[in-house]
């Protein structure tokens, strides 16, 4: 399976050859913040395999080991896309062009979990967009 995925406005796309190493749920608060959701889910790829094109921008943090990471996204339409590691991108799941196939494998930060983040029984339902 060779990955490909892109933003909402088309300016950005990416393509990466590798199976994905991990699909990981995240429930921290930082990716709370940067998706707009209750969790993010990355698709954890080698650097080496990730081709990129179009142009991004991006937000670079440092933890407290010292390992500095990039979140990029597109400067157009602001779509979250993949965040950059030295060795590593974890792509953001929801921007691959078909994320069907993929199987998850581990969920983190469990205890900053918002309650809102497993969908209730019971909801209203409707097959497309409803009011
Ligand atoms: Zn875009
Ligand atoms: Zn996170």
């Amino acid at each position: 399976m060779s990955l490909t995925g892109r933003c909402l406005c088309g300016a950005v796309s990416y393509t990466s050859d590798s199976e994905p190493l991990s699909v990981t749920y995240c429930h921290c608060d930082d990716c709370r913040r940067v998706t707009g959701s209750a969790f993010n889910v990355g698709v954890r790829v080698p650097a080496s395999t990730f081709q990129l094109s179009g142009k991004t921008k991006g937000y670079e943090s440092t933890n407290d080991q010292g390992i500095t990471k990039n979140r990029e996204f597109c400067p157009e339409c602001g779509s979250q896309l993949f965040t950059r590691y030295p060795d590593m991108v974890f792509i953001k799941a929801g921007t691959l062009d078909n994320s069907e196939d993929l199987q998850p494998t581990r969920e983190i930060w469990t205890e900053m979990a918002v309650s809102w983040s497993k969908i209730p029984d019971g909801l209203h339902k409707f097959s497309r967009g409803g009011t």
